[in-house]
């Protein structure tokens, strides 16, 4: 496990020549490079997301944010900790859109220790109200990564074969605190699959370096905050399944919401079994969703039925995440100069300006780059192939 890294430093590498890139136009001006380099990177993300076959629908994941004393630090305005905090308000957001029967927890370090801030969870309501509560928590001391990520292994390792276990640790610090080895952690982690990726908000570091490395996950360093959102929204996407996971038809039930009904005079109020273990909220409620093998009660959806095991979604909750499966084939790039007549976007009407529009392989209807990203980002299917479906 010691032997370097294969991967090359960026200072050992060839010499970029960076500068070459960018031409001038006859009129001196660099706009129009910079702006095709920018045009690049938007679409980039397409292309990217394209080509993985097997993919984890239900995912567990485990983020663990650093609050030691150097998140005070005012790289990021208007400290780490604030623009982190915010940064993972919008990641929740996105990570429940896009992967609805997916569950995520938080854990936060500092003084050495590491803690809780939220069980696994599938709410995204109870992470953003904890989120927004730890901004006025004071950084202190130095966090620790060992203790972070066996919290993490104690509730992940429970988790079946057939979900993901993953853990994404934004780390500020440079240092960490270890009660014991942390690379026979990491050989842990390995065996029992879980994938860690590592965002550093200062430096590379060797122990993560490492601990990606073997466990298969990724390790960026952030640059400013524009990137530190975008690698954070890399962890949106799902993580394509190891060959080695478990293949398996999962039992389902998709309970409706029904209340005791206000003519039945013996209706009374129960409790939902959701809040077993939760201190907080009003335990008890005439209406819920009821497990249609157990008659468990839950107020929300989805969740793992906590006495018969069944997993409980409604289905929309699955509709959503069905298209990660049977992602829409990226568009083709086609120049604007070949397009003959009406040079308009098909999907938002709006004039085609860009060098470049982008045309669906199926029905050939030719859009706009903001409607391609906007396609395969949300929508994912193309609205011109619906349209020409529905009409005969
Ligand atoms: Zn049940
Ligand atoms: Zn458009
Ligand atoms: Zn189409």
């Amino acid at each position: 496990m010691d032997e370097e890294p294969e991967r090359a430093k960026r200072w050992e590498g060839g010499y970029e020549r960076t500068w070459e890139v960018l031409k001038e136009d006859e009129s001196g001006s660099l706009k129009a490079t910079v702006e095709e380099l920018l045009f690049q990177s938007k679409r980039k993300r397409v292309v990217e997301s394209h080509g993985q076959v097997r993919l984890g629908m239900m995912r567990h994941l485990f983020v663990v944010i650093d609050c030691s004393r150097s998140m005070e630090d005012q790289d990021l305005k208007p400290n780490r900790l604030t623009s982190t905090l915010k940064l993972m308000e919008a990641f929740v957001d996105e990570y429940f859109d896009q992967n609805p029967i997916s569950q995520v927890g938080i854990i936060t370090t500092k003084n050495k220790r590491a803690e809780k801030l939220t069980e696994l969870t599938g709410n995204p309501k109870k992470h953003i109200a904890a989120l927004k509560k730890t901004v006025d928590t004071a950084c202190a001391g130095e966090p620790s990564l060992f203790n972070s990520l066996n919290l993490a292994i104690q509730t992940l390792k429970h988790m079946p074969g057939h979900t993901s276990r993953e853990i994404l640790i934004i780390l500020s610090s440079l240092t960490t605190c270890d009660p014991a080895n942390i690379y026979e952690l990491i050989k842990t982690l390995k065996s029992l699959k879980m994938r860690v990726s590592v965002i550093g908000l200062s430096a590379e570091v060797r122990v993560c370096t490492v601990l990606t490395r073997e466990t298969g996950g990724s390790y960026h360093v952030i640059l400013d905050e524009s990137h530190f959102k975008e690698l954070l929204m890399l962890h949106v996407k799902p993580p394509p399944a190891s060959s080695s996971s478990e293949c398996s038809l999962i039992r389902m039930g998709f309970p409706q919401h029904t209340v005791a009904s206000l003519t039945d005079q013996d209706a009374k109020p129960s409790f939902s079994m959701s809040h077993l273990d939760s201190s907080g909220g009003p335990g008890l409620s005439l209406g819920g969703y009821y497990c249609p093998q157990c008659h468990a009660k839950y107020t929300e959806l989805p969740v793992e039925c906590k006495v018969c095991g069944l997993t409980l979604v409604s289905a929309p909750h699955l509709a959503r995440s069905f298209h990660h499966l049977f992602p829409l084939e990226p568009f083709i790039e086609i120049p604007v100069e070949e397009i003959q007549v009406n040079r308009f976007c098909q999907a938002c009407q709006g004039e085609l300006k860009d060098k470049s529009a982008f045309s669906c392989t199926s029905c050939h209807s030719v859009v706009c780059v903001e409607c391609d990203l906007f396609i395969h980002d949300s929508l994912h299917c193309c609205p011109c192939c619906i349209h020409s479906q529905s009409v005969p």
